[in-house]
């Protein structure tokens, strides 16, 4: 079945992807974890890329798990796993570094990253991820185009977003503390 996303891309690989991931992924990479582990297996990743984690949500109800627009990743209990994880981190990745346009979700963008942090972070042959995946007939982008972000520029960002963080929590706190002065005064006046 293809499936047609909000801008009217066709998924072409989407169901060739699960097929690939259930038959021959899943089986090299069975390990359970808990949500915490699937946190800290998410943290590791977008780390890895200078992003920030993104919040990791109780997927319970859902019938598969999801990358969810802005910076979400939903998790039912079945998908607690390395394989569900690191495609819904490559689905992140993409989104925030390698989105080209027109291109589906599971696309030949997606596919690389994927790939890559299978190797990575599964610990798995590139070589045996790249022959199984052309095996099924994936399409993949070349290396090339997915070239990962300069170390240093991965570690300036971190420093910058911890920077914005803070900031962010001294100006929620000053307009704390001046809203209820304003409360006050107008309590004040009446
Ligand atoms: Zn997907």
């Amino acid at each position: 079945m293809a499936s047609l996303t909000a801008n009217g891309v066709r998924d072409n690989q989407r169901q060739k992807v699960y097929d690939w991931e259930n038959k021959k992924i899943q089986p090299m990479l069975k390990k359970d974890l808990t949500l915490e582990e699937c946190r800290k297996l998410i943290t590791e990743v977008f780390a890895s890329y200078g992003l920030e984690p993104p919040e990791v949500k109780d997927g319970r109800g859902r019938r598969s798990a999801c990358w969810e627009r802005p910076y979400t990743i939903k998790l039912p209990t079945f998908a607690r796993k390395p394989v569900p994880v690191l495609h819904e981190c490559a689905h992140g990745i993409v989104d925030r570094y390698y989105k080209v346009r027109g291109e589906a979700p599971h696309g030949t963008t997606f596919l690389r990253i994927y790939l890559n942090l299978l190797a990575k972070f599964g610990k798995l042959p590139l070589r045996t991820l790249r022959s199984s995946a052309a095996e099924a007939h994936l399409n993949v982008a070349p290396a090339s185009t997915c070239l990962p972000p300069p170390a240093a520029l991965v570690r300036r960002m971190w420093e910058l977003q911890r920077a914005e963080r803070a900031a962010y929590s001294i100006w929620q706190n000053t307009k704390k503390e001046l809203d209820a002065i304003r409360a006050q005064l107008a309590r004040s006046k009446a």
